[in-house]
């Protein structure tokens, strides 16, 4: 695929791992990120069961990628006194490998950034088709011209609204909103803890985020530029809240780093729309649901693949990617991890707490989810390379 050039939007795990096979497989690709660097931070992330591991493998980073993890974390359930409910044992929250997601990132970049080219604080502005290409316009930098373009940009993708249309018709809010705040060594010295009142979490401690809180509510009308404003809508959230809850709010506003975000799922007919392909969270995303990194890394492997089995046909190869993929990533489309971190009731929050009690309740959500993540036949599209 020599002659082709490819334009990934997005460096954060679904671009990069394309752009690993893109490279690889001979095309000429450009990845633009809007951030100012490879973005740091983030929970951890995990993958799991064979296929994940096969692709990693294929890849050339199961090692590094083992020598990073985490080691994944027992979670204890606490009441508003602090004793403890019940354990979330580390296999469940942190599959079979967990990595920091900004350990994963970087890492994928240093493998790519020596075979393409990576331009950071840009964003496409345009997008226009044309028999032979698209033609692209960027907020700084001159027009360009490449044969595809993809949207790996995330659940909020700036590809998919220009391509497709607007995001409210595409993503749809799950009920949720989750907050992730970096409140300092100091507030996440012990272990890792999670409490629980009708309709909110907050836990603090092990390798998800200093503070994570998860709370229920209709869509919120924000800008999602301003952080200040956000940081006020989570302590609304969570007034009159118990257990150390008054204490983690009160340090919100000086969190080194904040983010809010709803709970949301891409709902797409189609993942192309000529030229132009969405992959990873743009195409299939649904916040925390526990499977957007696996899918982001499988996906890649399976829409470079299809590209180089069709020889650079992006008709037949992008047909070809979404006829496997859809099936494969169905689980996005089923799970919401909003009522399991943050129950509606007193009652679902025992019931939630009592599956982690049984060993055995436990070992059939495990095996589930390892179905999930492993039920794609996967081609070895460049056997030997
Ligand atoms: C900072 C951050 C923290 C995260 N934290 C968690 C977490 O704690 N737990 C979890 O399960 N998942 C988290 N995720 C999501 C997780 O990375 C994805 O679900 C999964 O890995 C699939 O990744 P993706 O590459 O498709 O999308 P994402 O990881 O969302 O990456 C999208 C990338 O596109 C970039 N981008 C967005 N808009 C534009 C634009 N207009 N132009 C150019 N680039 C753009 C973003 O900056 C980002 O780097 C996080 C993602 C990010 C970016």
């Amino acid at each position: 695929m020599k002659n082709l050039t490819v334009l990934i939007s997005g460096a954060s795990i679904a671009g990069p791992a394309l752009a690993h096979w893109l490279a690889r497989y001979g095309c000429t690709v450009t990845v633009v990120e809007r951030a100012p660097g490879v973005r740091p931070g983030g929970q951890a992330v995990d993958f799991k069961g064979a296929t994940h591991r096969t692709v990693l493998r294929r890849m050339g980073i199961l090692d590094d990628v083992l020598a990073r993890q985490t080691g994944g974390t027992d979670q204890t359930i606490i009441n508003a006194e602090g004793r403890a409910q019940a354990v979330i044992p580390g296999e469940f929250t942190g599959g079979e490998i967990e990595i920091h997601r900004g350990d994963l990132a970087q890492l994928l970049h240093e493998r790519t950034a020596p075979h393409c080219e990576y331009v950071f604080g840009d964003t496409i502005t345009s997008l226009t088709e044309t028999a032979d290409g698209v033609d692209v316009t960027f907020a700084r930098a001159a027009p360009r011209r490449f044969d595809l373009v993809v949207g790996a940009d995330g659940i909020h993708s700036n590809v998919r609204r220009l391509a497709f249309g607007p995001e409210h018709d595409y993503v749809q809010h799950l009920g949720h909103y989750y907050a992730l705040a970096e409140l300092g060594e100091e507030v996440a010295d012990g272990d890792a803890v999670m409490y629980n009142e009708p309709g909110r979490m907050a836990a603090v401690g092990g390798p998800k985020a200093s503070a994570f809180f998860v709370f229920a509510s209709p869509e919120l009308d924000y800008d999602r530029t301003d952080v200040e404003r956000q940081r006020t809508l989570v302590a609304g959230a969570y007034r009159g809240a118990g257990w150390r809850v008054p204490e983690l709010i009160a340090k919100v506003p000086e969190a080194r780093e904040f983010y809010l975000d709803a709970l949301a799922r891409v709902t797409i007919d189609h993942y192309s729309r000529g030229r132009v392909v969405l992959l990873g969270d743009a195409a299939y995303g649904n916040t925390l649901g526990g499977f957007g990194t696996g899918l982001a890394i499988v996906g890649a492997y399976v829409l470079a693949g299809e590209l180089l089995a069709a020889d650079g046909d992006h008709r037949a190869a992008f047909a070809r990617y979404e006829e496997q993929f859809r099936g494969y990533a169905k689980i996005s489309q089923r799970a919401s991890a909003g009522p399991f971190l943050a129950p509606p009731s007193r009652l679902r929050i025992k019931l939630r707490d009592w599956t982690f009690k049984s060993r055995f309740l436990l070992r059939l959500m495990l095996k589930a989810t390892d179905n999930f993540a492993t039920d794609i036949k996967l081609k070895d599209y460049a056997p030997g390379s």
